[in-house]
C-alpha cells in the first residue's frame, strides 16, 4: 500500500498492510521510516495481494492506524497531489501544509467543544489573600475575574493554569453549541454599478454552477466586500460553504468581522498566529460542514470543506499570496486549481490586480467586472507630483508638502506619509573616507535604526551596536545617508510639535496588540499624522484621512526585478486609495526627483489600467511573465564553489528541451545571504506544458547528484522574487 511520509523526498513509499486492518486513502498511519517512526498518509486503497506478507519480505509494515475513516477527503488529496506536481515538492510535505500541526502529529480528529475557564469561589477569595509575588497567577485570577474566557485566549502558561486547577481556583465547562448562522445585517441597496457587477460574477451559478474566474476590479470603498458578502449569501443559502482568502494575517479579523456582521458569529478563522487547537478546530468543522464561512491564509486554501461553493480572493495581486520556502505555492494560483477540480466560482478582487490576472481577463479566460466609482466619495481620486529636484528636502519631506500637511492639519484632517523603508537611514557613512557600514553576512548596506541604537541587516537580521568610529579610517564623521520611517517621524515631530504622530511599520508593531491599539486610535481621531510602510497600504479604512504624502517611489523606477514597477503601480495606488473623507476628496502628493519618467507619468495620467496596458506592452515585447513561464532552481552553501558545482551538475542532467531558454547557473543578483553564496539556473518557456514536463523528468531525480548533499537547494515554479 501507498504510503506518504513527511520528508523532503520525491517518492512515496509502500507498506504492507497486518491482517484485520482496514485501511482507505486519506487515513493517517503510523510507519516505520529508517529508525523513526512517522505519521504518513495513506494514498491508495491497498491491493488484495499487498496485505499477504509472503513473498514481499522486504516491506515493512504499518505499525498503527490513527483514523477510522478517511481523514483528508478525496478532492484535497487531489489538490496536494497537483500542488506536489505542478511545484515539483514532495507529496508529503504538500500533505504536512494541508494539516494543522496537532493532526500532523497524529493528534485525535474529534471536534471537542471549546473549553473555557471560570473563576470559583475559592479563586475569588484567593484573589485577596494570594501573595503578590505570585504576578502570574493574580494576573490569571484577574482575567477570569472579568469574565471567562476560551482556553486558548488566556496567556497563561499551560503550568500557572495547572496550579490554579490544582488549588481549585478555576475550572473549565464547555460552551453551548453555537447557534446556526443568521443574517443579522440588513444589506444595503446596491449601487447601478455594483449590480451589474454583481450580475457578472452571478453568471452560472445557482442550478447549473459551473468553474469560473471573475476578477473584480475596483479601487478602495468602491463596494467590492459588499458584493463578495452578497455572493457568499447565495451560497451559504444553498446550504454551501465559502472561502475568503486574505493576503496576510492583520486583514483577517477585519474581514472576518465585516463576514460575522452579516451573517452572525459563525465565521471561522484560518492563519498561522492562531493556537494550534483553533486552527484544528476549524478545519474539523470546514470538514464536517459546521464551519459556513472560513476567512483564512494561504494554507486555508487546503482546508477540507465538505460542501464549497464559492472562493474569493481578496487583494488578489499581494505578493503574500506565494509562499517564499518550502512548498513555493501560490495560494490564489492553487484556489483556482480548486476551483476547477469541483466546478464553483472563483472571485479574485483588486484594486490593483497583478498583470498575469489582467491579462487573464483581457484574453476571456477571466470575466471582467468593474467598479470605477467609490460610494461614499463623488470625486475620482487624483495624484499630483511633486517634483522635488533641487528643492531643500527636511528628513525627506519637500517644503510644499510640509505647508499641505499644515493645511489638512488646521482643517482637521489627518494625513499619511508613506515610504517603504523601515529604520533612520539605510545607509550609515563615513564622511571623510566614504566608508558604509555593511553586513559582515550578506552582500548588504546596514540600516541604522535609531530608536533601537543599533545597526540592522534587513536580509538576514544582523545587528550591532552603532559605532562611534569610521572602521575604516577613524573618522567621527559618521552620517546617515537617505530616510526610513523613523527619520520621517523625527522630521515631523520638529515640524508638526504639537500633533501626535505615529509610525507605522513592523519595528513599531513588535508588541501584541499594538496594532490594533493604535488602528483604533487612527479611527477615534487623536493620531493626526502617520508614517508607514506598506503596512498601512493594505486593506485598512481610515475616515479621517484627508492627505496621502509619497516620499520615495523612485529607487522603483531602477529596481532590478522586472515585476518593480508593477509593484511600485500598485503599492502608489492602494496607498493612495487611502485618502479621502466621507463625501470628500482626498489630496494625494507624490515627491519624485524623476517626473518624467514615462511610466511614472502614464501611471499618473492613465491610472493603474493605463500603467499595466504599458508594462503588458513591455513584457510582450520582452517576453517576460505573463507571455512566458519562469522556473527557478536555486542553491545555496557556505562554500561558493559548491553551490555552483551542484548547478552545473543539475544542469547537465537537464532532458533535452526545444521549447525553453536556459539561463545559468548564475550568482544570485544579491548573491551572499546570512554567510551562503547563493546560485541559481532560470528556466524560461512560452509553453507552461513544456516547462511542466521538463521539470518533472529533471527535479526528481536531482537528489541523486552527489553534488546535492553538499548544498541546500530548492526549486520555485513561477518565482515573484527572483533572488
Ligand atoms: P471595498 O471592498 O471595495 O473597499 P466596501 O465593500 O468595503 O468596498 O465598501 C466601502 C464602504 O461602502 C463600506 O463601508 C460599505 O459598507 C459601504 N457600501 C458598500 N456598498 C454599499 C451600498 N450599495 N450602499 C451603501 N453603502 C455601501
Ligand atoms: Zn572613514
Ligand atoms: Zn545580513
Amino acid at each position: 500500500m501507498r504510503v506518504a511520509v513527511p520528508a523532503p523526498l520525491y517518492k512515496t513509499f509502500d507498506y504492507l498492510v497486518p491482517q484485520g486492518l482496514t485501511l482507505a486513502p486519506g487515513m493517517r498511519v503510523r510507519v516505520p521510516f529508517g529508525r523513526r517512526q512517522l505519521i504518513g498518509l495513506v494514498l491508495e486503497s491497498p491491493r488484495p495481494e499487498a496485505t499477504e506478507p509472503d513473498g514481499v519480505r522486504s516491506y515493512k509494515s504499518v505499525s498503527e492506524v490513527l483514523d477510522a475513516e478517511p481523514l483528508v477527503p478525496g478532492d484535497v488529496l487531489e489538490l496536494c497531489r497537483w500542488a506536489s506536481s505542478y511545484y515539483q515538492h514532495p507529496l508529503g510535505e504538500v500533505i504536512a501544509t494541508a494539516l494543522p500541526g496537532v493532526l500532523r502529529q497524529g493528534g485525535a480528529a474529534e471536534l471537542k467543544q471549546p473549553q473555557f475557564l471560570r473563576l470559583t469561589e475559592a479563586g475569588r477569595a484567593a484573589l485577596d489573600t494570594l501573595p503578590a509575588r505570585a504576578r502570574a497567577q493574580h494576573a490569571l485570577l484577574h482575567t477570569l475575574a472579568a469574565a471567562p474566557q476560551a482556553r486558548e485566549d488566556l496567556g497563561a502558561s499551560a503550568a500557572v493554569l495547572r496550579k490554579a486547577q490544582q488549588q481549585g481556583w478555576v475550572e473549565t465547562f464547555t460552551a453551548a453549541p453555537e447557534p446556526a448562522p443568521v443574517t443579522t445585517e440588513t444589506p444595503p441597496a446596491l449601487t447601478s454599478e455594483q449590480a451589474q457587477a454583481l450580475q457578472i460574477l452571478s453568471a452560472d451559478t445557482g442550478q447549473d454552477m459551473k468553474f469560473s474566474v471573475t476578477l473584480l476590479e475596483g479601487v478602495t470603498g468602491s463596494g467590492k466586500t459588499e458584493l463578495y458578502l452578497q455572493r457568499a449569501a447565495d451560497v451559504l443559502a444553498t446550504g454551501q460553504q465559502v472561502l475568503v482568502l486574505v493576503p496576510e494575517i492583520g486583514l483577517t479579523p477585519q474581514l472576518t468581522e465585516r463576514f460575522a456582521r452579516r451573517f452572525g458569529a459563525d465565521v471561522a478563522s484560518y492563519h498561522s498566529a492562531m493556537p494550534d487547537a483553533e486552527r484544528t478546530r476549524t478545519w474539523l468543522r470546514a470538514r464536517a460542514g459546521l464551519a459556513p464561512v472560513v476567512v483564512g491564509t494561504r494554507s486555508a486554501t487546503f482546508l477540507p470543506f465538505r460542501k464549497l461553493g464559492l472562493i474569493v480572493v481578496d487583494e488578489e495581486h499581494d505578493g503574500s499570496f506565494k509562499q517564499q520556502e518550502g512548498l513555493r505555492y501560490s495560494a490564489r494560483d492553487l484556489a483556482i486549481v480548486r476551483a476547477r477540480h469541483a466546478g464553483i466560482p472563483v472571485i479574485l478582487g483588486s484594486a490593483t490586480p497583478a498583470l498575469e490576472t489582467v491579462l487573464n481577463a483581457q484574453s476571456g479566460r477571466y470575466r471582467h467586472a468593474r467598479l470605477t466609482r467609490r460610494i461614499h466619495s463623488a470625486a475620482p481620486l487624483t495624484i499630483r507630483q511633486l517634483d522635488v529636484r533641487s528643492r531643500p528636502l527636511n528628513n525627506g519631506i519637500s517644503a510644499p508638502l510640509l505647508d499641505a500637511i499644515g493645511r489638512h492639519l488646521a482643517g482637521g484632517g489627518q494625513t499619511l506619509l508613506f515610504i517603504n523603508r523601515r529604520g533612520y537611514a539605510p545607509v550609515l557613512l563615513c564622511h571623510d573616507c566614504g566608508w558604509q557600514a555593511s553586513c559582515t553576512h550578506c552582500d548588504a548596506r546596514l540600516t541604522l535604526h535609531r530608536t533601537r541604537g543599533r545597526l540592522i541587516c534587513h536580509h538576514c537580521g544582523a545587528q550591532q551596536t552603532i559605532p562611534a568610529q569610521c572602521a575604516g579610517c577613524g573618522s567621527k564623521a559618521l552620517m546617515p545617508v537617505g530616510q526610513g520611517t523613523e527619520r520621517v517621524e523625527d522630521g515631523l515631530r520638529t515640524a508638526f510639535p504639537d500633533h501626535r504622530i505615529e509610525r507605522f511599520d513592523s519595528d513599531r508593531m513588535r508588541k501584541r496588540g499594538e496594532l490594533e491599539r493604535l488602528l483604533a486610535d487612527i479611527r477615534s481621531g487623536v493620531i493626526h499624522i502617520l508614517v508607514g510602510t506598506q503596512m498601512l497600504a493594505k486593506g485598512h479604512d481610515f475616515a479621517g484621512l484627508s492627505l496621502v504624502g509619497i516620499l520615495d517611489v523612485d529607487q522603483a523606477l531602477y529596481g532590478a526585478d522586472f515585476r518593480a514597477l508593477e509593484r511600485m503601480g500598485q503599492l502608489i495606488t492602494q496607498v493612495a486609495g487611502r485618502a479621502g473623507r466621507v463625501g470628500q476628496p482626498g489630496e494625494v502628493i507624490l515627491q519624485t526627483h524623476e517626473p518624467n519618467h514615462p511610466l511614472l507619468r502614464t501611471l499618473l495620467e492613465r491610472g493603474y489600467s493605463g500603467l499595466c496596458e504599458a508594462l503588458l506592452e513591455q513584457r510582450r515585447g520582452t517576453g517576460l511573465p505573463p507571455f512566458s513561464h519562469l522556473a527557478l532552481l536555486r542553491a545555496e552553501s557556505p562554500q561558493q564553489a559548491l553551490a555552483l558545482r551542484f548547478l552545473e551538475d543539475a544542469r547537465k542532467t537537464l532532458p533535452a528541451h526545444d521549447a525553453l531558454g536556459v539561463l545559468g547557473p548564475v550568482p544570485a543578483p544579491m548573491e551572499r545571504l546570512a554567510g551562503r553564496y547563493r546560485a541559481q539556473i532560470l528556466l524560461q518557456s512560452a509553453s507552461r506544458a513544456a516547462l511542466q514536463k521538463t521539470l518533472a523528468a529533471w527535479i526528481p531525480a536531482l537528489d541523486a547528484l552527489a553534488s546535492a548533499r553538499k548544498v541546500r537547494w530548492s526549486v520555485d515554479v513561477d518565482p515573484l522574487d527572483m533572488f
